[in-house]
């Protein structure tokens, strides 16, 4: 088990299409190691959640896990630590809202995404049984940046207002407090 190097934007890996995973490998010693080395990954840096392609390896798994939520999230709920392998993301209402992101493989930059805010969520877990959820409000967006991942796209292919695209110690200066929507996300 091990720490894994997470790729950064320009690699080719970040760009490409993550390939169904098959359900016959969920529980195999291969799938086991993968989970295991990205929620020591995701541990390590300190981030809610973490695809697959993100770590060099372009199947459709990613990890979210959320536990603390006081101090970097505002009033976020607690998410316990989840593996999602081939999500399909269903809006379930068009209307959106905007929060500030940020994301492993863009280390030291934050920008601004409008997304649906109501989605559901089908997908096979860690033990392959199929999962549906509902999430709303910021969790809507953490889930769908964290899938975006899966199909080859990063935030700010999303981001509509490139004024609101910063470094993140500019973000804390001129964009923390003035912000509709503080609540920003690392995945
Ligand atoms: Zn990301």
């Amino acid at each position: 088990m091990a720490v894994r190097e997470i790729i950064r934007m320009g690699h080719p890996t970040l760009r490409q299409v993550a390939a169904p995973y098959a359900e016959e490998q969920i529980g195999s010693d291969t799938f086991l190691e993968l989970v295991e080395d990205m929620r020591e990954t995701l541990h390590a840096s300190g981030g809610i959640g973490l695809a697959a392609p993100q770590v060099n390896v372009p199947l459709q798994i990613a990890v979210i896990e959320i536990t603390d939520p006081i101090t970097r999230y505002g009033e976020i709920q607690t998410l316990p630590f989840e593996v999602y392998i081939n999500p399909t993301i269903t809006i379930e209402n068009a209307a959106t809202a905007g929060y500030w992101e940020g994301c492993l493989s863009l280390p030291g930059m934050m920008g601004f995404v409008e997304r649906p805010q109501h989605i559901r969520v089908d997908y096979l877990n860690g033990s392959a049984e199929k999962k549906s959820i509902q999430l709303q409000g910021f969790l809507a967006t953490v889930f769908q940046h964290e899938f975006d991942h899966l199909m080859g796209k990063l935030y700010v292919d999303r981001i509509t207002d490139m004024t609101l695209f910063s470094f993140d110690s500019e973000y804390q200066r001129y964009h923390l407090n003035n912000s509709l929507n503080s609540p920003a996300s690392e995945s």
